[in-house]
């Protein structure tokens, strides 16, 4: 009998992400682009309801937004660059065609490192293009069970970036990452908002496997319509399954479009290659090419802001933060902003308050945050404030439990900590003579445990520490009612041992 190895697979990924800009207005005319809860077809024009007869306009805007992304990714900006028309019917293009670039992208060549594990790869950068977007289609059925499409054009026309990566990517937790790393840069140049759930941010997953050590590409299926990112690390998983099992099974993986159905977690066929569109690109003739000025280029690369991982990395050197801290720290620019005010204000940095801010943001800020579905300049909290809680903490004044208390009033008021401090009483109590007032108390109050300690059970100090924070309304310093109440009880065990 003779037993073969199993083969192992190598798993490849190139991800095309689309990206909607946020630019006040659409890709080539002057409707309002933020047609998110507008009236339906309220901000439309002959231009984007696709009328014969009119010129499109290119928005410039647009144009320095897919720049600094290009510049951003370490692509190559085009020195000459076009638009294509993009020929396809469908009830949502209004035009039959949509402006896309095909062959002469405005970015090509870049990459973006991603890490996962720890462990760091780069990711090649294809090519950052621009496009237009579609009108929404809603399918409806009445009460006589008629079915029909209805038509939003406001979504016609706003502008588009696709971005696509290389086949480098090995994993789903890869591609995670490498979605998680594009957006966050996205949201720090500001070009877009990168909402998945609000369509701001779409992705198509290419995938296919191999025998581990292979060269060349396998074929590869394509999954669409993903909306968040556990679905893209979800779908891409069931598909290497999915693809292994075939390959396995002796078959061959063929060449198609899927779509991830989300309730039952599986990939379904729905257009195979032979059935592929046949776009018949051609130059746009309405556009003139674009001759991107390299003065304005580089003043676009100048005006970039620091990027997630240089500063994330500058967090480490400068505040002396764990990489790990400093990475969710820099994720956001508005969570990165405010550690920095926060640490810096007044008393300037030092590396210890650095670290007790950052604790701050990463646990009881956070959670207050709804651990990130609410940005934290959307809340009241200051950041001056947060610093000024964190030394509160730090000088003794108050205790750490009373913190959180406090964070949160200032979390929901706006308010300065040292105020809410002063107005609710919080100030911690170090005056030695009151706290052993209150250990007295609390002993007094409580002989049963009393007799418990001294017949040998260690935890009733414990309880009687607990009376003590109880007595003083939790603003004896802890450390202090600790040290008094032990000292108090061996007082009495050696009085009682010697009686
Ligand atoms: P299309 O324009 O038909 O979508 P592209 O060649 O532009 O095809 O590729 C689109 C995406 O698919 C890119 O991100 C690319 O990296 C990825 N890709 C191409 N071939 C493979 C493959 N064999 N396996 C996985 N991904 C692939
Ligand atoms: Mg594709
Ligand atoms: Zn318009």
């Amino acid at each position: 009998m003779t037993t073969t190895a199993p083969t192992i697979y190598e798993t490849v990924i190139g991800l095309e992400v689309h990206v909607q800009l946020k630019t006040r207005s659409k890709m080539f005319c002057s409707c309002r682009s933020d047609y998110q809860g507008a009236e339906p077809n309220s901000l439309v024009c002959p231009v984007c309801l696709g009328m014969p007869g009119v010129l499109p306009v290119i928005n410039k805007k647009a144009v320095e937004y897919a720049i600094a992304t290009g510049l951003a990714l370490n692509c190559n900006i085009a020195t000459r660059t076009k638009f294509d028309r993009k020929n396809y019917a469908y009830p949502d293009l209004m035009k039959g065609y949509q402006i896309s670039q095909y062959d002469m992208p405005i970015a090509y060549a870049g990459h973006l490192d991603v890490e996962t594990n720890g462990e760091k790869r780069t990711i090649g950068i294809t090519r950052v293009h621009m496009e237009e977007d579609v009108a929404k289609l809603t399918h409806v059925r009445n009460s006589t069970g008629e079915t029909f499409s209805l038509v939003d054009v406001n979504r016609s026309g706003v502008p588009l970036m696709e971005i696509v990566s290389e086949p480098d990517i090995r994993s789903p937790e890869e591609a995670r990452q490498y979605l998680t790393t594009l957006r966050s840069i996205l949201r720090y140049i500001g070009v877009s908002t990168g909402n998945m759930e609000e369509g701001n941010f779409r992705c198509d997953a290419n995938v296919s496997i191999r025998p581990m050590g292979d060269i060349e590409l396998a074929t590869r299926t394509e999954i669409k319509n993903v909306n968040s990112f556990r679905s893209v690390f979800s779908a891409l998983e069931y598909e290497v399954e999915r693809q292994r099992r075939v390959v396995e099974d002796g078959g061959r993986i063929v060449q198609e479009t899927r779509g991830w159905q989300e309730d039952r977690a599986v990939t379904v066929s729905q257009r195979s290659k032979e059935h592929a569109h046949d776009y018949r690109y051609f130059p746009e003739p309405d556009l003139p090419e674009l001759l991107p000025d390299p003065m304005w280029v580089e003043e676009i690369r100048a005006s970039l802001p620091e990027l997630p991982a240089q500063r994330r990395n500058r967090f480490v050197s400068q505040y002396g933060l764990p990489l790990y801290d400093a990475g969710l720290l820099s994720a956001s620019r508005s969570s990165a902003e405010f550690f920095e005010e926060a640490v810096n204000d007044k008393t300037g940095a030092s590396e210890h308050r650095a670290k007790r801010v950052s604790n701050w943001m990463l646990g009881e800020v956070s959670r207050l945050l709804d651990h990130g579905l609410v940005a934290i300049d959307e809340s009241l909290l200051k950041p001056a404030h947060l610093g000024q809680l964190s030394d509160l903490v730090e000088s003794g004044d108050l205790s750490n439990s009373l913190a959180k208390t406090v964070l949160q009033k200032a979390f929901e008021t706006g308010k300065a900590p040292k105020l809410i401090v002063k107005d609710e009483g919080y100030l911690q109590i170090s005056d030695s003579s009151v706290v052993e007032r209150a250990v007295q108390e609390a002993l007094d109050q409580n002989p049963k445990a009393v007799q418990d300690y001294l017949g040998g059970r260690e935890t009733a100090a414990k309880f009687l520490v607990g009376q003590v924070m109880r007595i003083t309304r939790g603003k004896a310093n802890p450390a202090m009612a600790n040290k008094l109440m032990q000292q108090k009880l061996s007082n009495l065990q050696n009085t009682n041992g010697s009686a």
